[in-house]
């Protein structure tokens, strides 16, 4: 394979915000970053080495691209996975694995993978349809199989109606986990399986999208629990022999124990602070991984929240954000937007990151960063 230094050609299938954050930390490691997404606008283009309009779901296209390339690589889970079996067997270095992607992708196999390799998850079963849903299972979880994100194609079931009304494709039921936290560890691993992993962070989610509302790092927990969560995720990026950045999503329940909700094989929302507040940001991480850099340290700098800016609902259309000014102003406060010109209700424009010493201060900064700033249209 040829290494770095040598004008490395790395593709990544997908062109929006976590490509676009790839592009800013390639710059400076010097990897040539040349991006396949069906958008023209997507936030990667004009910023990529080349920028190709296409579906990352179709197999030729895929195909097309990917042979030019010494390394290919994902932003998005929701690839043509045959086609990236295909490259590999020609030579080309695809991180992550397309095999690792086929089970990630599928809530199912995913769920069984964490059986059969002993890494702890809820309970659950596979069903065809909703029609197999007993009322006496409920509370319970429903979650579409594959093609679900950001909470969309996860619905708790409560009622008759509930089973009613859900989706009827092919899903898993989990059992309702009674959550006290929503803990991630992000986790690097390199071809020779060597890990590294970023502090325990805490999400907040918001209700009414699914998505992150905010986030602290390093988490308010025990460092008995931190240890625990870490070394959990561990050992899943060893069970899949992950290559690049892997995102382990977990829930603290009340009662104490840590349990992996799901993987993410790709950077992730929940380590977007890294680029300021650790001393190797996810992103930068994960090119070393698959380009086959050593990998850095992910030692915090300072403590971190990360606030996400989302379009407000109800607006829809040119992007304005109120109140940046003012956010602009605030000390130790890094907003970073994702160069979509269009917001829509609940979609990810942006993100903010906020340092600081104490987690009574960072709590404060995010709760005025929320009032202050509105992502709304013209
Ligand atoms: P997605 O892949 O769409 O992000 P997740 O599986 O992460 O979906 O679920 C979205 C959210 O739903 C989680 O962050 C959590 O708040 C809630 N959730 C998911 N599974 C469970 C469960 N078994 N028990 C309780 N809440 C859950």
């Amino acid at each position: 394979m040829r290494i770095y230094g040598d004008n490395i050609k790395l593709g990544i299938l997908g062109g929006g915000q976590l490509g676009r954050m790839l592009i800013q930390e390639a710059i400076s490691l010097d990897v040539q970053v040349h991006v396949l997404d069906p958008a023209a606008d997507a936030p990667c283009a004009g910023l990529a080495a080349t920028f190709t309009c296409g579906s990352f779901r179709d197999y030729q296209t895929v195909l097309d691209f990917g042979r030019k390339m010494d390394v290919l690589t994902i932003e998005i889970e929701d690839v043509n996975v045959d086609a990236l079996r295909e490259l590999k067997s020609a030579g080309v270095k695809v991180f992550p694995d397309p095999e690792i992607l086929a089970v990630i992708k599928d809530k199912g196999l995913q769920k069984q993978f964490f059986v059969d390799h002993g890494i702890p998850s809820s309970a659950f079963r596979l069903i065809e349809s909703s029609d197999e849903i007993g009322m006496s299972e409920l509370p319970v979880v429903h979650k579409l199989r594959t093609g679900g994100y950001d909470g969309k194609g996860v619905s708790v079931l409560r009622s008759e109606k509930d089973v009613e009304t859900t989706f009827k494709a092919p899903s898993i039921l989990e059992s309702l986990v009674d959550i006290e936290k929503e803990l991630s560890v992000i986790i690097a691993r390199n071809e020779h399986g060597q890990t590294v992993s970023y502090p325990v962070v805490e999400m907040v989610f918001d209700d009414r999208s699914n998505l992150v509302d905010y986030l602290f790092a390093p988490a308010t927990i025990t460092q008995d629990l931190a240890e625990q969560a870490k070394a959990l995720a561990t050992k899943v990026a060893d069970a899949f022999s992950f290559v690049g950045i892997l995102a382990v999503e977990m829930f603290l329940t009340k009662a104490g124990d840590v349990l992996v909700n799901e993987v993410a094989p790709r950077t992730h929302n929940s380590g977007h602070h890294t680029i300021e507040a650790n001393f190797t940001s996810q992103f930068a991480q994960h090119l070393r991984a698959v380009v086959g850099m050593p990998l850095g340290s992910t030692d915090t700098l300072r403590a971190a929240a990360m606030v996400n800016l989302v379009g407000e609902d109800g607006f829809s259309g040119p992007v304005v954000y109120d109140g940046l000014e003012k956010v602009l102003g605030m000390n130790g406060v890094y907003p970073h937007f994702y160069g979509k010109s269009e917001t829509k209700p609940f979609r990810k424009m942006g993100h903010v990151t906020i340092l600081a010493d104490s987690i009574d201060a960072l709590s404060e900064k995010v709760h005025a960063v929320k009032k202050t700033m509105r992502v709304i249209s013209k």
